[in-house]
């Protein structure tokens, strides 16, 4: 039997009462399932986080001592207990570490997919599926009208751009997965990477996920135009507004980001629409229950076929 009040929002985010227990919890929390180390998820000053190996490692680096109490750590597909509730991770696809959250409970099946997507990705482990009854998706960009372009003719793209580039990205994920890209399908392109996505950088080689060819970025490089592909944070990006002699782009998956209509750069590490109703087919839950953006569009789709329901 499906309960409906099994997780609900509260102020602190998605609680779930059976093992009392937040997922990804926006205030520090007692215990907090963590699904993977983007700040918007994983906060500091929860007291018990469990979470996978790289996850931990991110927190650690960004956190230090405020991280968390105490780290459970637990590799994906190795089931355990908070509560009543037993918890799996299955890799989500969305950067290193980053695990879809299964919970059983009472025979019933509830899979929170946190952030995930389906296109491949050299840099993280790649999502896998489980069936579940009841589907908690995140619902960015659930809306027929988003469809992502592939990644790797997007990132062809620059191979015709001959002048420097300034490539804003987020410094944990995207910049490793654009290392690999431009490494991969624009190798005459000279990699530099701000001082601070290196230690990123470092914690995936370390698990074992070389992101590509880059040196670290230094005040001389970029003097002659050389194909130099400078990846940077935001922060700089938005710094470096009036820089010259170099073509700025922004790697993401929303239009509003884009830094002009010319040179785009659609890559992003969510799902789209046909991602989403993929994701319906192989996971077969019996309900559908949104979060993180509007899940309008998919209860229209859904009609009687799928009971959808809308958490936030
Ligand atoms: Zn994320
Ligand atoms: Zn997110």
């Amino acid at each position: 039997m499906i309960l409906d009040d099994f997780v609900l929002i509260d102020d602190k985010g998605l609680y779930c009462k059976y093992g009392d227990f937040y997922l990804d919890p926006k205030l520090p929390a007692k215990n907090a399932v963590v699904t993977h180390a983007h700040a918007d998820h994983a906060i500091s000053g929860n007291i018990d986080v469990y979470c996978t190996r790289a996850t931990a490692t991110i927190m650690q680096l960004r956190y230090e001592r405020t991280a968390a109490k105490v780290f459970h750590i637990v590799p994906f597909n190795q089931p355990f207990t908070i509560g009543k509730v037993k918890i799996t991770f299955i890799p989500a696809g969305h950067m290193l570490g980053s695990a879809q959250i299964l919970m059983e409970y009472e025979g019933t099946r509830y899979l929170y997919t946190g952030d995930y997507k389906l296109q491949p990705d050299a840099t993280c482990e790649p999502i896998e599926w489980v069936k579940t009854d009841v589907l908690i998706t995140e619902s960015t960009f659930a809306d027929p009208a988003v469809i992502h372009p592939d990644p790797v003719e997007e990132i062809k793209k620059i191979n015709d751009i001959k002048i420097n580039i300034l490539l804003g990205a987020y410094g944990l994920g995207k910049s490793q997965r654009l290392i690999n890209l431009i490494t991969e399908h624009a190798p005459r392109k000279k990699i530099l990477v701000h001082h601070k996505i290196m230690p990123i950088n470092a914690i995936y080689e370390n698990m074992g996920y070389r992101p590509g060819k880059y040196q670290v970025y230094g005040r001389k490089l970029m003097k002659v135009q050389d194909e130099f592909v400078y990846i940077v944070p935001p922060f700089t990006f938005d710094s470096y507004i009036r820089a010259t002699g170099v073509k700025r782009l922004f790697a993401s998956g929303w239009k509003n980001l884009q830094v002009n209509s010319q040179d785009t750069l659609f890559i992003s590490d969510h799902v789209d629409w046909n991602d989403i109703l993929e994701t319906i087919t192989r996971t077969q839950p019996k309900q559908v229950w949104t979060l993180h953006g509007d899940g309008r569009h998919l209860k229209n789709h859904f009609k009687d076929e799928i009971f959808v329901k809308i958490l936030n």
